[in-house]
């Protein structure tokens, strides 16, 4: 692009104004949940019996018959053609960042030479798409292509425009999971069998245990005219250059700034369409980076919560372009500045309403509370390098660790109130009632404002998996990574160790010891042994990472070598045990994840290569040859002594552009050079640390080089938009 179009380009985000959102008449709690087939609708538009059966099935997971199946899809045959759908698709989550659908037409022949509007049971139930253009790691044979996606009914189906979407599970010809949706369901049936049967100890009626999930999204947007300026946010998400600006976060004048319009524009549409779709959004606001925001919805039940985050990440998409933005999802889409996270909040409650991770008022509460956060504790120690697994790749990496965001080290945050009551029960013997004080009062001597009440638990911003009091939030998830992957990992380790705890508990029950003082007795042996994973001091410190070492955490930071541990013994023995996945299942997902990581690296590569050549050096070169002309001038009309000084500093820019360009040049051949070595190795793993080790430092190294150019390069000539443009644009 010439300097010319970029100024307009620039110039014409300035002038946008903010799209009209039409005010409704109608309030959200009228228009939510419109375009989904939920219970109220069921009750609807299904006979009475047929709504029984379905409630059956969503509540206590019985098998679906294929004459109810029938009867559903006709009852929301009907409801969705009165939206104005004509197509159905089942919609799911492969091993890709996003989701996959294939619409089919409600159309069927009458046998009359006509047409007639047709929706079965089967259509609704499965579909065979082809599986061979998806992800499979090797688990789909080349002869056998098949794939089945079956209907999830515990996760409602929805409209969206004129397409009925059934959110499904995707499987192979043989029945292993290609997709999150599976392994998840079977993890959070997993721990709903462990911590339903622990929570007999204290509450006898508790049958079923929900895993919940709040999700808090964040997100930067840029506009779609610069965004389309910058070959390397189009194809790669991020950018693979550019000099920091000269203001950016470090007046902290954005974080929970007032909204720009054109943003708030932005969002109180999303807010509409996703309302509509049933997703409880609740809280939206400006984030620490310019341009940086988030959006958190109501939790929800982890599997809904996860297929809500997945069809918000869609809607964000869609509707940043009708407001002529584009929405980045990626985890660090600007170097210098913040990246951008998904905190995963999560907490398990019975079927009763009791939140287990919550304290109570009783001392029964309380040590059904110790006992859900002592083995939530012992889970994140004893998998603490898997749950890195789950959240690394190739885009989160460069966010974790890089002093915003969590470190590359999993640790829990417990704050000082529960450290000491651990501590407390670890140093006591025999039976002991637990009570915790409750909600600290501060009064505040400030005129007009009430007593406040404190939290239990301060902040700590550095730590990976924090409890908040009701609930642990796991923080180094990325902002466009599927949930799914942590909450895999999460909900299977605590169902293996709440499966544990039992185990030993009822071991020592059997020998004749009482109930409470068989849990307290277990409880003290695994807050001993699980002591290495809490540390509530700064994450973001050298100290921290040595201590970690020492305490036998997991500190690897190479990603290729941090996925290994998908396949480590005690991982492989984990999902076998509470039938979460298999290890071919798990061999498939990690070859997929490190594939999926060198190529990432391979596309940011070779963009960046073209750049380099094809608008960097010329443009250099351009302005450099300018210097030079007046150099030469210079010498022309000056005397010969006069003339050498009066072009010293130009000649000291000349040799400057030189150099840069020389080393640019240079690199960027060594990067091809490192890019045809590593395409030569045998396995993904291979070829991923060959990028990981090679590759990735040139794409910093040559950085270095185009940002001083940008700082040196008359700003006329200079073909991209530049930081200052891109985050300060609304
Ligand atoms: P912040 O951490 O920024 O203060 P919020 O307090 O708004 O964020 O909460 C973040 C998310 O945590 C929301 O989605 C909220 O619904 C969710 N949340 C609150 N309580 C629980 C809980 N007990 N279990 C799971 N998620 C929860
Ligand atoms: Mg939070």
């Amino acid at each position: 692009m010439s300097a010319t179009i970029r100024f307009q380009v620039v110039g014409e985000a300035f002038r946008r104004k903010a799209v009209e959102v039409p005010n409704r008449e109608d309030r959200p709690s009228e228009f939510f949940a419109k375009y989904v087939f939920n219970r109220s609708k069921m009750s609807q538009y299904l006979p009475l019996e047929v709504y029984n059966k379905m409630c059956d099935v969503m509540d206590n997971g019985s098998k679906l018959d294929m004459d109810t199946a029938d009867a559903v899809a006709e009852g929301m045959k009907k409801w969705a053609m009165e939206l104005g759908a004509t197509h159905c698709t089942h919609w799911f989550q492969p091993l890709t960042e996003g989701t996959a659908e294939k619409h089919d037409g409600f159309v069927e022949h009458d046998g009359h030479g006509g047409m007639i509007e047709e929706f079965t049971g089967k259509q609704l139930v499965q579909q065979e798409p082809d599986a061979s253009s998806f992800p499979n790691g090797g688990i789909r044979s080349t002869f056998e292509a098949r794939g089945y996606s079956a209907w999830d009914p515990a996760s409602p189906v929805f409209v969206i425009g004129d397409t009925l979407h059934i959110p499904t599970i995707f499987i192979s010809y043989t029945g292993e999971a290609l997709d999150y949706k599976t392994p998840l369901k079977r993890a959070l049936k997993a721990v709903d069998e462990a911590a339903t049967s622990v929570c007999r100890y204290f509450y006898p009626d508790v049958r079923k245990v929900i895993s919940n999930l709040g999700w808090e999204q964040e997100y930067f947007l840029v506009d779609e005219g610069l965004y389309a300026a910058r070959p390397d946010l189009l194809m790669t998400g991020r950018t693979l250059m550019g000099h920091d600006s000269a203001k950016n976060q470090q007046m902290d004048d954005h974080y929970l700034g007032s909204i720009p319009s054109r943003v708030a524009a932005f969002m109180k549409d999303l807010e509409i369409q996703a309302l509509e779709l049933g997703i409880p959004c609740k809280t939206r606001h400006n984030e620490v980076a310019p341009n940086q925001f988030e959006f958190a919805p109501i939790f929800e039940e982890t599997n809904i919560a996860v297929d809500h985050n997945m069809l918000f990440m869609g809607l964000m998409k869609s509707v940043a372009r009708k407001h002529g933005f584009r929405c980045l999802l990626h985890e660090k889409p600007f170097a210098g500045i913040n990246g951008s996270g998904k905190h995963n909040n999560w907490s398990l409650m019975t079927n009763t309403g009791i939140a287990l991770h919550q304290p109570g008022k009783t001392p029964q509460d309380n040590l059904r509370f110790i006992t859900f956060i002592v083995e939530t504790l012992m889970a994140v120690y004893r998998h603490n390098a898997l749950l890195k697994a789950s959240i690394i790749s190739a885009s989160n990496a460069h966010r974790l660790g890089a002093n915003e965001a969590p470190p590359l080290i999993v640790s829990t945050f417990l704050g000082t109130q529960l450290a000491q009551v651990l501590a407390q029960i670890e140093e006591s013997e025999g039976h002991q009632d637990i009570h915790l004080s409750p909600k600290q009062k501060v009064s505040l001597d400030i005129p007009q404002i009430p007593q406040l009440m404190l939290d239990n638990t301060d902040r700590n911003r550095t730590s990976p998996f924090a409890f908040t009091g009701n609930r642990f939030e796991f923080r180094a998830v990325g902002s466009q990574q599927n949930c799914a992957a942590a909450m895999i990992v999460l909900n299977t380790a605590v169902a293996e160790a709440l499966t544990d705890f039992k185990e030993r508990v009822d071991a020592l029950i059997a020998g004749g010891m009482e109930t409470t003082n068989a849990i307290l007795s277990v409880l003290r042996q695994d807050i001993k042994t699980c002591k290495p994973i809490h540390f509530d001091g700064n994450g973001y410190s050298a100290e921290w990472r040595q201590e970690a070492e020492r305490r036998g955490l997991d500190t690897q930071s190479s990603v290729p070598h941090i996925l290994d541990c998908y396949l480590h013994q005690e991982t492989v023995d984990m999902f076998a045990r509470m039938n979460v996945m298999t290890q071919a299942e798990l061999h498939a997902r990690t070859e997929i994840k490190l594939e999926t990581y060198y190529k990432k690296i391979q596309i940011e590569a070779r963009v960046f290569a073209d750049l380099c050549l094809n608008h960097i050096l010329p443009t250099a070169y351009r302005y450099q040859n300018t210097l030079i002309n007046n150099v030469y001038k210079m010498n022309g009309i000056f005397p010969a002594q006069e003339a050498k000084e009066l072009n010293a500093h130009n000649l000291q820019l000349i040799q400057t552009i030189t150099r840069h360009c020389t080393i640019i040049t240079q690199k960027v051949e060594d990067m091809r050079q490192a890019r045809k070595a590593a395409n030569t190795l045998d396995t993904p793993r291979e070829k991923a640390i060959g990028y990981h080790d090679t590759v990735a430092p040139l794409l910093q190294e040559i950085r270095y080089h185009v940002d001083k150019l940008e700082l040196i390069v008359d700003d006329e000539l200079w073909p991209l938009p530049k930081y200052r443009e891109l985050l300060f644009i609304h």
